[in-house]
Formats: C-alpha cells, sequence, structure tokens
C-alpha cells in the first residue's frame, strides 16, 4: 500500500429510505475504501431540499479522508458506494437515497468530464459549509475563500444540528 498523501472532502446527502441509516452506513463505508483513512466526521445535519417541491428533507453529512487513491479512483470508489445503496440517477436536483460528492481533493483543481473539484456548488450551500465548518473551520477553498467567511455570506436557511 503506498502512503496516504491527500486530505479529501466528501459531502453525503440523503432523503430517501431512511436517509440517517443511509448517511451513517455511507460513513462506515467511506472507512472501508482502500488506500484511504477516515479521519474526521461532521455530525449530522438535516436540511430542506433544493429542487422539486415536496421533497423531504436532508440528512447531510461531511467527512475528511485521508487517500493515496488519485481523483478518479477515489470518485469511482464513491460511485460504487452510491450504486449498492439503490441510488436512482433519474431526475436532477430529485430525491436520492445517497449523494456522495467529492468536495476537496487537497488544494487541486481539477476540470475534467467526470470530475469537477472544488465541487461547483459547495461554496454555496449552507448544508456542505455548515458541517466542513464544524470539522476543518480554518480550511479555505481554492479559488473561494475560507469556509467560515463563505457560510456568513451564504444566504441558505441555517440547519438543525442532529
Ligand atoms: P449528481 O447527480 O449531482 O451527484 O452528479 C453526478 C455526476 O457528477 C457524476 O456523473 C459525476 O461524474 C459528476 N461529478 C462532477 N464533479 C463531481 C464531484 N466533485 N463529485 C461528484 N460527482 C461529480
Amino acid at each position: 500500500m503506498s502512503e496516504p498523501a491527500v486530505t479529501a472532502f466528501i459531502g453525503l446527502g440523503s432523503n430517501l429510505e431512511n436517509p440517517r441509516e443511509q448517511v451513517t452506513r455511507a460513513l462506515e463505508e467511506l472507512a472501508a475504501i482502500p488506500q484511504s483513512r477516515l479521519d474526521a466526521v461532521s455530525s449530522l445535519y438535516r436540511s430542506a431540499a433544493i429542487g422539486p417541491e415536496g421533497q423531504p428533507d436532508y440528512i447531510n453529512a461531511v467527512a475528511r479522508l485521508n487517500t493515496g487513491l488519485s481523483p478518479l479512483q477515489l470518485l469511482d470508489a464513491l460511485q460504487t458506494i452510491e450504486d449498492a445503496h439503490g441510488r436512482l440517477r433519474e431526475e436532477r436536483w430529485g430525491a436520492r437515497t445517497l449523494d456522495l460528492d467529492l468536495l476537496l481533493y487537497g488544494g487541486q483543481q481539477i476540470e475534467s468530464e467526470r470530475l469537477i473539484v472544488p465541487h461547483p456548488e459547495m461554496h454555496r450551500r449552507a448544508f456542505v459549509l455548515t458541517p466542513m465548518a464544524e470539522i476543518a473551520p480554518e480550511l479555505a477553498i481554492p479559488g473561494q475563500g475560507e469556509v467560515m467567511a463563505l457560510l456568513e455570506r451564504c444566504g441558505d436557511l441555517p440547519l438543525a444540528r442532529l
């Protein structure tokens, strides 16, 4: 096994099929990703869904992973976990059993067909910034600024910490 080298942040969200359990199970699965170590996990938060009306609330969390995987290997691992949760990829912004986003991969900025890092919406979303501020308050998002400052500017409703 190569030496784990990069700190990555993963955003977790679920609003279907017992979301709390989906997120809790996904955290265990993140801990089992090869060549990686789960370093920190935020509290779970409840947030109102964005997108089509009438959706159930989301449960969100952010995890910090020290990983020796490449960005695309890590994305593959995240998508394997999503698929195992029976995620339906039908409706954009629609309800989902599990959504895993690769938020940050070290300080890298990546733009490829499959992967954009930092995740393009993360700096605007309280459901990402709030859990991230809990485990990495000093962090800056490349190209966007410090997490705490972004959170103060964010217009989303505050989240309920569970
Ligand atoms: P979504 O339905 O919003 O989870 O989007 C999934 C798609 O976004 C997949 O096809 C990914 O290849 C792509 N994608 C681009 N950047 C990222 C990222 N940073 N994290 C997760 N998926 C990404």
